[in-house]
């Protein structure tokens, strides 16, 4: 059976693997030039985290160690407070739970190279698919070759597709897309100046409304995003928790830089980082040169429905949810979209009308809980990282980790370090929450939690939920 594949990103080259192993001849058409021969930039980020959900999808095409040996394990968050300490918030109950720090580019390469070596993928670059219609009997669209028909079209093209946008015109579709009102910029430190900073840890500078973060490479870089409002009014319709907290507020006098827009000139963003991320300062010694040259991106959360045409098109990946990148999940979710779709291709592929409906019906519940907590995820890692009541919360949550193991795992856990669908996790957050907000209201130490009252909660909130 012939299948074509729109976007040869993560998604669609991990897809095309997938469809080989079941037999299928791929065509797949991407945008881009071969990034195996042309050195160009790779898209949206340069690094990623991947983690089980991920990490699950690659095992099943046989490539899960391939990919390890790009990563670099990060255990948890290394937290940059202002003074220039730093203190370790763990991501897992030990070293055992980490998630691992890989170049996109790297990433797509192996697996572009893998889906080519099953001999059934044949990648068509520099070929950019618009024009989209769907008929009964195909898919047409064209690119710069002319115009195709596919008979079954999976759309991986990313955030902005091309495919989606054409599919959801059709009656009995919807979409919503909301854009973040903040922006990102990436920076590089190189490995000459990252010396003594934890290479197994996710660097984090929480600054209320806004932060930096750093991820560490392969080669001894680190790549550092600058999350900030892009605009000044942001400031206008949100309250500014930095402006409660001191040195860098309004409040303490003077104008201060507090959007992308106001980073206008080399002395603006020098004032900036050296008054918010002194101790990365040193370590940027271009920082002004890096700041104006790379773009600042954007981030979407796109939901849409259904994500299928009758069983003709499916959108994969970012294309059917893309999400903020706060919970470093949006490969992961994709990846394991590829997964969940193989499981049904399993029980065989003769009504694709039906499988493909249930795979959107299924999968969109838990690609919206997704979405909602990379948003809030944000809050977490710009601002409550940083706040006491949030850390004593984490230490409570540690120490029910620890004396209830298996029962009480965290929402972080349940979305990185398993496969418990995300709607799941959602609901299980909800009711930690409460969990802990309960038992915190009335201890000075996280060490004087009542153990006895915490397992009762837990059987009562948490165990129907997870064992259910
Ligand atoms: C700053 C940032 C950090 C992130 N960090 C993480 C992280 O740590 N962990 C994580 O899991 N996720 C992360 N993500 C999300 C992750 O990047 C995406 O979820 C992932 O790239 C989605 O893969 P995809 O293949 O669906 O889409 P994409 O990677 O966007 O690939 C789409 C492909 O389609 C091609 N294409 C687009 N339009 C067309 C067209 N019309 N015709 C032909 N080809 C087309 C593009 O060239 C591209 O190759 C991050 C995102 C951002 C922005």
């Amino acid at each position: 059976m012939n299948a074509t594949i729109v976007g040869g990103g993560l998604v669609g080259s991990l897809w095309s693997i997938f469809l080989a192993r079941r037999g299928f001849s791929v065509t797949m058409h991407e945008r881009r030039p071969d990034m195996r021969r042309a050195d160009i930039p790779a898209g949206r980020s340069i690094n990623l985290a991947v983690s089980t959900r991920g990490l699950h999808a690659l095992e099943r095409v046989g490539l899960r160690e391939k990919v390890l040996e790009h990563g670099v394990a990060m255990r948890g968050r290394m937290i940059h407070a202002p003074d220039g300490s730093q203190s370790l918030l763990r991501y897992g109950k030990d070293d055992s739970e980490c998630i691992f720090s890989i170049s996109r580019g790297t990433l797509n390469k192996v697996l572009l190279s893998e889906a080519e070596e099953t001999g059934r993928v044949r990648v068509h670059f520099d070929r950019l698919v618009r024009d989209v219609r769907f008929s009964e009997s195909a898919v047409h669209f064209a690119d710069e070759a002319g115009e195709h028909s596919a008979e079954l079209l999976f759309a991986t093209d990313g955030s902005a597709s091309a495919v989606r946008a054409a599919l959801m015109k059709l009656p009995g579709h919807r979409e919503t897309s909301e854009e973040l009102s903040y922006g990102y910029k990436e920076l590089t430190i190189a490995p000459a100046h990252s010396a003594g900073l934890d290479r197994h840890a996710l660097h984090i500078w929480p600054r209320g409304t806004f932060m930096l973060i750093a991820l560490p490479n392969e080669d001894d870089s680190y790549t550092c995003t600058l999350f900030l409002p892009q605009r000044n009014e942001h400031r206008k319709g949100t309250r500014s928790v930095s402006a409660e907290k001191g040195p860098g507020s309004e409040a303490a006098g003077g104008r201060k830089c507090l959007s992308f827009e106001e980073l206008g000139d080399d002395a603006a963003v020098r004032a900036f980082f050296g008054e918010h991320f002194a101790d990365a300062v040193p370590r940027l010694p271009d920082l002004t040169e890096q700041f104006f040259t790379n773009p600042v991106g954007q981030m979407w959360t796109v939901k849409c429905a259904p994500w299928n045409y009758q069983g003709r098109a499916l959108l994969l990946g970012d294309a059917a949810h893309a999400i903020v990148p706060f919970f470093g999940q949006g490969m992961n979710c994709g990846f394991e979209d590829c997964a969940l779709l193989d499981d049904l291709f399993a029980k065989g592929t003769h009504d694709l009308v039906t499988l493909f409906s249930a795979f959107s019906t299924m999968r969109k519940p838990n690609a919206d809980a997704i979405a909602d907590m990379a948003v809030e995820n944000f809050i977490e890692m710009r601002d409550k990282v940083a706040d006491p009541k949030f850390v004593f919360e984490k230490e409570v949550e540690k120490i029910l980790q620890k004396e209830f193991p298996g029962d009480y795992v965290p929402r972080y856990g349940l979305v990185t370090f398993s496969r418990v669908p995300y709607r799941i996790a959602f609901e299980a957050g909800v009711r930690q929450q409460a969990i802990l907000t309960e038992l915190c209201a009335t201890i000075q130490k996280p060490q004087d939690v009542d153990l006895k009252r915490a397992k009762q909660l837990i059987v009562e909130k948490l165990t129907p939920l997870l064992r259910g």
